[in-house]
């Protein structure tokens, strides 16, 4: 099967009720984890790489490792997708890549960091979104502003999305999904206590929602950061300081309302992070790395397998037949002329 596009996952997901997390990959076992948790409760899966990871792992690696993945879980939809697009030059790069799915992240301006304004915003995700279906790839947009700064990206601030005016971007720029702001931020410090559906501006989604009930809505930062992991690597060496994540229950809440794509990047490190360091300190004659990777790997495995099965995305992988990607820009095709 190919890989498969954002735009028919999330479809489906809607369709059930579901959404599907998005992992984060920069190398060969973090795939391996994400792919292999996917496969053993049976969910789609998106794997989505940052333009950091692209420099880490070098694009015809990213590639190709994806390619591997694919035919490794031929029964698995497995969506490559562009995670924060700085600007139009890199979601191109990104399809000519072969990535099935870009974000143009326009929210930022294209250094990253500097808050946009909404014509600018408009006028670049609109651009992307127009070269992007043309060849039946699927796009991302983003209105409002996440706290945090994830690979150098982020402004630090925090603006929510306003609801009318995500009609009107949804409308002028033919996004398939829409990452709003709800006070959620990337990285590992989210918030110093446990955040309430009032911190988390829960109803912004259900109005957003009510407004726009075909958009795909992406919560980003919605790692949930298990204090046992954080506890775990603490034990082991670690000097992490006490944080909070997104709960569980609120990304449900979030599922019941739309919100069909689940960014989690933090969770993975964690799990990644904590099984490193227990095992370097268990064996400290061990030089093989496999001894070390092993185990991250499977721990970033549960991780995936945890969130899949809590988004309720379990056993939807064979619901039905991956396109390829020229049937998809026959679909956006359509929708222009109004077929
Ligand atoms: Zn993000």
């Amino acid at each position: 099967m190919p890989l498969a596009t954002l735009r028919q996952v999330l479809d489906e997901a809607a369709k059930g009720g579901y959404g599907v997390g998005a992992f984060n990959v920069n190398n060969m076992e973090q795939l391996q984890g994400i792919v292999s948790g996917a496969q053993e409760v049976q969910a789609p899966v998106i794997v989505q790489a940052s333009r950091g990871a692209i420099a880490y792992a070098g694009p015809q690696y990213l590639r190709n490792l994806v390619l591997a993945a694919v035919e490794s879980a031929p029964e698995i939809p497995i969506v490559l997708h562009l995670d924060h697009g700085d600007k139009p030059e890199t979601c191109l790069m990104a399809i000519e890549l072969g990535f099935t799915s870009v974000m143009m992240d326009g929210s930022l301006l294209a250094d990253g960091k500097t808050p946009s304004d909404y014509d600018y915003n408009v006028a670049v995700t609109r651009e992307v979104a127009e070269a992007a279906h043309a060849q039946g790839v699927s796009v991302e947009g983003e209105l409002g502003t996440l706290g945090g700064i994830e690979d150098g990206h982020g402004s630090g601030q925090v603006h929510l999305t306003d609801p009318d005016q995500a009609v009107d971007f949804v409308e002028q720029t033919g996004v398939d999904a829409l990452a709003v702001a709800i006070g959620t931020s990337h990285g590992a410090y989210k918030f110093t206590q446990k955040p309430t559906g009032e911190v988390l501006a829960m109803h912004l989604i259900e109005e957003i929602h009510q407004k726009l009930p075909d958009t795909h809505m992406v919560m980003h930062g919605s790692s949930s950061v298990p204090q046992s992991l954080v506890d775990r690597i603490n034990a082991a060496g670690g000097k992490l300081e006490a944080t909070f994540g997104v709960p569980v229950e609120e990304i449900q809440q979030g599922i019941r309302h739309g919100v069909r794509k689940v960014n989690v990047d933090t969770d993975g490190r964690l799990a990644i992070t904590a099984a490193l360091r227990e095992t370097l300190n268990a064996s400290p004659k061990e030089f093989d790395p496999r001894a070390f990777f092993r185990p991250a790997r499977e721990a970033m495995k549960q991780v995936v397998i945890e969130r899949l099965t809590q988004f309720g995305a379990a056993g939807h992988a064979g619901d039905y037949e991956v396109l390829p990607l020229e049937e998809m820009a026959k679909r956006y095709a359509g929708e222009r002329v109004g077929v």
